[in-house]
């Protein structure tokens, strides 16, 4: 582990000094090495996480995309720029810990490195456990594509022994993506040590449909908002406010779209529904469904584990009649599972979605956008998508407010948050 630190300590002297041009060859080369390993790298999150295939490979190309994207716009993003006679340059901070989660276990980290690379900055990565085959896949693509081992290297190590790092001076800021628990930790140990942080946490994303809805379309969008991975998504679709009028006829269509995801092998190309990446997520998902039924909330969809080929399911699971006070609605539900709240009103629903610890992303659901977009002003979250289903995209910042987390990954927010901008006057 020194070792890495000491490397990606040195590899700094040497990425700060090379010109935007040839940090962009190198990010170049690593989209052309993601997809020419597009195969490989989605077999490993299958076997390490269960994510089915297709989606993987989908996952590798977005990565792709986004190293292409920084290699192309990232010059502009950091160029000086001339303020009332001063110049402000945007200068790399250093080596930057990236503590990484095992959803998305390439983007989550892509997402990251490309911005941070194009910026000058070189990575200590510290993945989830149950990933390392994919965090040493990267760190070998990496090092191919920029010709050196020491601009991202990786650390194998548990979670206690996370804080040392901050804590060396050769680190000089942390990103971590992961759950609102180990965030708190995160953040408070950055603030002992006094570096610069960005945190991706938790969600509870509402979906609000309203009575102008067109009901077939919000359906279909909502249920594949929910299952993203297995709905093990941070940006996963997890409540849904609708609108009395139109509750039954959506939840009927909404329960028909879920029904066409059916649990299978991640290795099978035609698998939607991939295992959960562990049994102890599977449980607590569980509890939290059980919990909410004891609590008056009513089963129509899914709601019992599945066991296939020793591996932990949960198949997608609906409940209605979900109020506050019940766990699907207070906490996050990191699985396949949609809680519909009925709502008598627009504002009621605006209420209802902002009744959250969490604010990563919202959508909104209606036949008139000028409303949609009034109705997405109130809600307290980073992203809204009207008519469609929240993503992160390279093009625009993605981040969340409340336990979700502060600062921005992706565009130009995300490329500015570990530089130094600094004031040259006279
Ligand atoms: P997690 O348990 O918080 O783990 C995330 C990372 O933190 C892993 O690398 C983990 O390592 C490490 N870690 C664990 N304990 C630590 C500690 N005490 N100090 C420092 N690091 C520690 O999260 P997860 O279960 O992997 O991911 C699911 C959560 O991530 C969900 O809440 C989801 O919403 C959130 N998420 C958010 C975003 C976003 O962009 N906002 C994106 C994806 C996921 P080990 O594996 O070794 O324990």
């Amino acid at each position: 582990m020194p070792d890495s630190l000491a490397a990606v300590d040195a590899g700094f002297v040497e990425l700060r000094e090379l010109r935007f041009s040839q940090r962009a060859a190198g990010l170049m080369k690593a989209a052309e090495l993601l997809e020419a390993g597009e195969e490989e790298f989605a077999l490993w999150m299958a076997r390490e996480m269960g994510k089915p295939v297709t989606q993987g490979r989908a996952e590798v190309a977005k990565c792709a995309a986004t190293c292409r994207y920084y290699a192309e716009h990232g010059e502009a993003m950091l160029a000086p720029r001339e303020l009332e006679g001063a110049r402000l340059l945007h200068q790399p901070l250093g080596p930057v810990l990236a503590v990484m989660p095992w959803n998305f276990p390439f983007w989550q980290v892509f997402r990251f490195a490309a911005p941070a690379l194009m910026a000058g900055n070189t990575i200590l990565l510290k993945h989830a456990s149950n990933v390392s085959g994919c965090a040493r896949a990267i760190v070998r693509l990496v090092s191919s594509a920029f010709g050196r081992d020491d601009f991202l290297r990786a650390v194998f190590v548990s979670g206690k022994e996370v804080e040392p790092l901050i804590a060396d001076p050769r680190i000089r800021a942390v990103t971590f993506t992961g759950s609102t628990g180990v965030g708190r930790e995160v953040a408070a140990a950055a603030g002992r040590h006094l570096k610069k942080s960005v945190l991706e946490l938790g969600g509870s994303d509402p979906y609000l449909v309203l009575e102008d809805a067109d009901l077939a379309r919000a359906a279909k969008t909502c249920a594949a908002a929910r299952m993203v991975n297995a709905g093990q998504s941070c940006i996963a679709a997890k409540r849904f406010l609708v609108a009395a009028a139109v509750h039954d006829a959506f939840v009927e269509r909404l329960r028909d779209e879920l029904a066409t995801f059916k649990p299978g092998d991640p290795f099978e190309p035609a698998t939607n529904l991939g295992p959960m990446a562990k049994a102890s997520l599977r449980d607590e998902l569980h509890a939290q469904v059980t919990g909410s039924v004891k609590a008056g909330a009513r089963l129509l969809l899914g709601g019992e584990p599945v066991e296939l080929r020793e591996k932990s399911y949960y198949p997608a699971t609906l409940l209605c009649g979900v109020v506050p006070g019940m766990r699907v609605f207070d906490e996050e539900t990191f699985g396949p599972v949609a809680a519909v709240i009925r709502v008598e009103h627009e504002a009621q629903a605006i209420e209802l979605a902002n009744q959250t610890a969490f604010g990563l992303g919202a959508a909104v659901f209606s036949g008139d956008v000028d409303r949609a977009r009034r109705v997405a002003e109130q809600l307290d979250t980073g992203t809204v998508a009207i008519n469609g289903q929240v993503v992160s995209d390279p093009r625009f910042p993605f981040g969340g407010v409340k336990d979700s987390g502060w600062g921005r990954e992706l565009g130009e927010h995300g490329i500015r948050e570990f530089v130094n901008v600094k004031t040259v006057r006279g």
